[in-house]
């Protein structure tokens, strides 16, 4: 701490907003103090993966550092700091009257809850806070409301062409480079194993004395770690270096495989970028210029669709659901349009179950606080979907399971994409299949203790009659949407018998849901 505390304002770093390049930091200021926390009440709001926990302290805690390094006055509460309340307004009180500060600033949140509680906080003081932009989006949360206006679903492809245009990304001119916006279709392909995956690129960082405090605290965790190796990047700088690792390594097969699934293979072509973008440490628009920049240095090994189809997830998909989200909230997380209440089966916590497709995911997320977009939607989600189990049970797994899991962006992939809660907001019909899909994109059925091929009968895959009994028990709501009229007429061609053998199958493995 300076020797010469005298501060007029503080300003608040929340853990997600380790964002070196805002404007704040560009001056120093002695009359300024940032503040930052490890508080329970961000630990304990669902049960997090304990990588998770440690990830986002270690990253904040290097981030305090360089604050410091670089001349800024440094509050920094740890967990285990007696002065800490561990609550976000406690503490703001503590040090404001400590220091005799009148003025508190915060950049926006992203997360619902923390916006509420900080726009209806004031200090002791009487001064409300005082909020500014996170300079991280390319949108502001109200763009896609605007987008939209008037509209009772929301095209994301309309979204992301206006971004592609405004931004002038892999354009030519007001066309799209190649004449085609979506390269969807070129990349969708199972993993042959012709191309080595290159091992990805992970960092060791020896966290035992953090990990310490956690456990002394006793902060409720789920999953994995080796806390002398912790692999998620801890600054900026290792960031980047992460960003270079999948230009050089990964991009080249990023849209090819993007869908592609493989046993013991969590990571496969994808970036592992999530982390570094949603605590802020990279910029979307450095993500996605580094990628247009390895395309247009490399035609020769980077295709238009690999790099077309990562530029989607990021300008597309990314700010799509974040607008979703503002445009939604509060009410977005009571969506429940199939009315579903029934538990998540105990091995989601443990990942034992027969049914391979699952067990890899599970395992690997409990390992790794990672499973990729295809594994968290046509694997966990469509399980979870076929199942009907309540969407909030479904939000808790995946809030507290995944390393980038922050609810603007969980809840809006949960919720809207993966489980159609928010009756086709987001999604033209539910992501559900049958083991058809996951045998076209992965080599989980070989290994599995359930048969593929068979809808019922002794171990018939689950998903099979699952399938069916879902879209028999849910025609009233979805029958008339034109993209599931071939499902039901296919379902409408098999004899009563065939029917009923499915419907029964379905209902026997529903009520024995935890032993599967
Ligand atoms: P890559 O496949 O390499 O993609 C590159 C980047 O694109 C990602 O880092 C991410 O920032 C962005 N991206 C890709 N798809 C999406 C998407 N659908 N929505 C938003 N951004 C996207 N992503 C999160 O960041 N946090 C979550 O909590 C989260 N929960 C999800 C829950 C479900 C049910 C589903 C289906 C998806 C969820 N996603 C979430 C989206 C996506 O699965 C992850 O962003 C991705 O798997 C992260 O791994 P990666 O960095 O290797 O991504
Ligand atoms: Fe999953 Fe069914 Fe394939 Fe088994 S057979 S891995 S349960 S899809």
């Amino acid at each position: 701490m300076s020797s010469s505390p005298q501060f007029h304002t503080i300003r608040l770093i929340l853990g997600d907003q380790l964002n070196a390049k805002h404007s704040w930091y560009r001056k120093k200021d002695d009359g300024i103090l940032y503040l930052m926390m490890e508080v329970r009440q961000e630990t304990d709001y669902v049960v997090h993966h304990i990588q998770k926990v440690l990830a986002f302290f270690h990253a904040m805690r290097t981030f305090a550092e360089a604050l410091t390094t670089a001349g800024h006055h440094i509050r920094y509460l740890k967990l285990d700091d007696p002065d800490n309340q561990q609550d976000l307004i406690r503490n703001i009180d503590a040090v404001a009257q400590a220091y005799k500060v009148r003025r508190l600033e915060y950049q926006l949140p992203d997360e619902y809850r923390l916006d509420l509680q900080l726009r209806n906080a004031c200090l002791p003081t009487g001064e409300p806070y005082v909020s500014c932009d996170s300079e991280h989006f390319y949108t502001e949360r109200n763009t896609l409301s605007d987008h939209f206006s008037g509209k009772k679903t929301y095209l994301m492809e309309s979204f992301y062409r206006m971004l592609r245009r405004k931004h002038g990304i892999l354009m030519a001119g007001h066309e799209p480079i190649g004449a085609k916006w979506n390269f969807d279709q070129e990349n969708r392909s199972r993993y042959d194993g012709k191309v080595p995956i290159p091992n990805e690129l992970r960092f060791k960082h020896d966290v035992t004395d953090l990990h310490a405090t956690v456990v002394q605290a006793g902060v409720k965790t789920i999953g994995r770690v080796d806390p002398r190796s912790l692999p998620w990047p801890k600054s900026r700088k290792e960031s980047l270096q992460l960003v270079r690792w999948f230009c050089r390594q990964l991009l080249p097969f990023f849209g090819t495989y993007q869908d592609a699934m493989k046993s013991g293979d969590p990571f496969m072509f994808h970036s592992r970028l999530s982390f570094s973008l949603n605590t802020k440490m990279l910029s979307p628009r450095e993500v996605v210029e580094a990628a247009v920049a390895a395309y247009r240095d490399r035609p020769d090994l980077i295709s238009l669709p690999q790099v077309e189809g990562f530029v989607r997830q990021i300008l597309g998909w990314r700010e799509y659901v974040r607008g979703v989200y503002w445009a939604n909230m509060p009410g977005y997380a009571e969506r429940n349009f199939f009315s579903y209440v029934r538990e998540l089966p105990g091995w989601y916590w443990n990942g034992e179950t027969g049914m391979n497709c699952l067990h890899q995911t599970i395992r690997g997320s409990l390992d790794n606080a990672y499973a990729h977009h295809i594994q968290r939607l046509m694997i966990t989600g469509n399980f979870a979907l076929l199942a009907g189990v309540d969407p909030r049970a479904v939000d808790h797994w995946y809030l507290g399971i995944y390393i980038d899991a922050i609810e603007w962006v969980e809840i809006t992939n949960t919720r809207g994409m993966s489980q159609y809660a928010d009756g086709g907001l987001v999604g033209t019909k539910p992501y559900v299949s049958s083991g058809n899909y996951i045998d076209k994109m992965s080599d989980y059925c070989s290994g599995c203790d359930y048969d593929r091929k068979s809808r019922h009968g002794d171990k018939a895959c689950p998903f099979n009659s699952l399938y069916w009994h879902f879209h028999q028990v849910n025609r009233p709501l979805l029958e008339k949407n034109p993209r599931i009229g071939m499902v039901y007429r296919t379902w409408d061609k098999m004899s009563a018998t065939e029917q009923d053998r499915t419907l029964r199958q379905a209902g026997y493995y529903l009520d024995r849901l935890d032993k599967l």
